[in-house]
């Protein structure tokens, strides 16, 4: 059986013992950083046959990767910049990154209304779509339709028709960041890497030849420190790059990080019903901004602007919201969407490189690799949806280093939960768990939900559901609690805020009913993990913290 497939304990039940083997043992990479970009790092080499293990200093995608648009794309706003290769790689990585994991990778159309004054004519999109959809090999079916502007006022009924020339129909893919890096992770740990959350480099060690040979790491869970020796050790700290170059010898020099926010509002489905995902020229300032039906909301964004705040908790602030909410009613004038519709908030920090003279906007994207004399490789830049191919990129000189001539194997690879060979093979799945459904009390969309979270995974969250038959009475707190049995045991949820943050995205797209239901998640996480009051206690006050964040802006408004 293919290891990805298999479904592997990851829990931090095992956490004792993982440790153990990290002080025992030297191992060929240590990869710094849970993100997307050192989770795909993790893979590739452990598809390899490399000895790997991956340290994060709080839980998985923590970092950028679970603030991002959420968005596998090819990155149209590109070409305007003229990064034609930029486009070439991602858009062809897309249908990769699809293939692979095609329950949480899935298509998305998008409309891109050309309205007079904007900053795209009818012609200029039309050649600018195809050359989009060539750059990236996009099959014939879900080539770009140009529309009339009746047909694009009847796509989508809501848009500003004063102004509108035309519209572009084309295809992208949407995704839930945070739970592609938990697959990515998952496959990994199959693979045999030691995967730990809560565990923070603090500083290196070196050799006679100043090489570095050990990382100092600080366990956040219990205060304790311990060592990991490895002969390559790769920073994958996203925007903490810097930071973790900054605690190597040779310190940050050269070229260095330019840290971008990036801020995404959530609104009511009702509020703002879209039929489908629309991209969009701000009125102000020509930017692009995409409006997303997910669920029962539809979430808006981004913003790019300079920041150099703290790193660890960028938040929404009024103005952010004020930004996004004018270019929302300009293109769709009949909401008169406010603040208070604004029911929950995520803000990224992109980590781009440096370059003098250049605004935020126009620095590019692609990604960088740093070598330092210590022999501390750092990776920096790049997208979500080219996680892959950056991976490939490292790995490939990591065995340089290493001496080892081993071939990426990842572009055929299934991801956890995504052995499905084609999209017919998804639905028939999906089809045959609703029958299930029935029998444990839960509807269609809760199966389509969880399929879109875990694919193939959820048979174990069915199981739980039936085990739990005759403990919880209630169908809506019986499924909640076998989806986090089954995220503290395969996937290593720790603490309240992974599950209801990243493993499950509750506190962004269904912020209102967490109100009745995170003490509920706390007590269940405190049975199962044998916390104490005060255990329990701090981590219901962390996520209270978190809840407050997303909702700062009310309070930055007031000031
Ligand atoms: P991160 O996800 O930040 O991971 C770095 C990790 O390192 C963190 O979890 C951090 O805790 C850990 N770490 C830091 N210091 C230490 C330490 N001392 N010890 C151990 N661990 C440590 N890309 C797309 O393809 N599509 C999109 O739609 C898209 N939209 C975006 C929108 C916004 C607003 C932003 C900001 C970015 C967007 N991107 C998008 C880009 C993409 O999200 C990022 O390129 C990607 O998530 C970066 O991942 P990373 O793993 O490099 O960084």
């Amino acid at each position: 059986m293919n290891p990805s497939l298999s479904s592997k304990k990851f829990s931090i039940s095992e956490r004792d013992s993982d440790i153990a083997k990290l002080s025992d043992s030297e191992f060929e990479l240590l990869v710094i950083g849970g993100g997307i970009t050192g989770a795909g790092i993790a893979l590739d080499a452990a598809q390899r046959g490399l000895k790997v293990v991956l340290l994060e200093k709080k839980d998985y995608a923590w970092g950028t990767s679970s603030r991002s648009t959420k968005l596998i794309h090819g990155g149209l706003r590109y070409l305007k910049q003229m990064e034609f290769r930029l486009v070439h790689e991602v858009g062809t990585e897309r249908a990769i990154v699809h293939r692979n994991a095609r329950h949480i990778v899935v298509p998305e159309k998008m409309l891109l209304p050309i309205m007079e004054g904007g900053s795209l004519s009818k012609n200029m999109s039309s050649w600018a779509l195809w050359v989009y959809d060539w750059l990236a090999g996009v099959d014939s079916s879900e080539r770009r339709k140009m529309l009339n502007a009746a047909d694009a006022a009847k796509a989508e009924p809501l848009l500003r028709r004063d102004g509108l020339k035309a519209g572009g129909l084309y295809f992208e893919y949407r995704t839930d960041d945070a739970r592609l890096t938990a697959e990515v992770l998952k496959t990994a740990v199959n693979f045999g890497a030691i995967c730990l959350n809560y565990a923070e480099i603090i500083g290196f060690e070196y050799n006679s030849e100043n090489s570095i040979k050990t990382a100092v790491v600080k366990d956040k869970l219990n205060g304790k420190e311990f060592k990991v020796s490895a002969k390559v050790i790769v920073n994958a700290a996203g925007p903490w790059v810097d930071t973790l170059r900054a605690l190597d010898k040779e310190g940050v020099s050269g070229k260095r990080l330019h840290l971008s926010k990036g801020v995404h509002l959530v609104i009511p489905r009702e509020k703002l019903p879209l039929k489908q995902s629309v991209y969009f020229d701000v009125k102000t300032d020509k930017r692009m901004i995409f409006a997303i039906p997910r669920e029962n909301v539809t979430y808006l964004g981004t913003t790019d602007t300079n920041y150099s705040g703290g790193i660890d908790n960028p938040e929404a602030t009024a103005e952010d919201v004020s930004y996004i909410l004018a270019a929302v009613n300009e293109m769709f004038p009949r909401l008169s969407l406010k603040t208070e519709d604004v029911i929950s908030t995520w803000s990224g920090l992109r980590p781009l490189i440096h370059q003098d003279g250049k605004s935020v906007s126009e620095l590019s994207r692609k990604d960088e690799i740093f070598m330092a004399k210590s022999g501390l490789i750092s990776i920096a830049g790049g997208k979500l949806t080219g996680y892959r191919k950056m991976a490939e990129k490292v790995v490939n000189l990591v065995c340089k280093k290493l001496d080892r001539k081993l071939d990426c194997g990842t572009k055929n690879l299934k991801l956890s939960g995504g052995d499905f060979e084609t999209n017919e093979a998804l639905d028939k799945f999906y089809n045959l768990r609703c029958g299930q459904a029935k029998q444990i009390s839960a509807s269609q969309q809760d199966i389509k939900l969880l399929l879109n979270r875990y694919g193939a995974n959820i048979d174990l969250i069915i199981a739980n559901a039936f085990d739990l038959y005759q403990r919880e009475a209630d169908p809506i707190k019986r499924l909640l609690l076998a989806e986090l049995y089954y995220c503290i045991e395969y996937e290593q949820v720790a603490r309240l805020c992974d599950f209801l943050i990243r493993r499950s995205g509750r506190l962004y797209f269904d912020r209102p009913a967490l109100e009745g239901q995170y003490h509920f998640v706390a007590d269940a996480m405190a049975k199962k993990l044998n916390w104490t009051a005060d255990e329990t206690k701090e981590n219901i006050n962390e996520f209270e913290a978190a809840y407050n964040s997303v909702l700062a802006f009310r309070n930055s408004e007031k000031a």
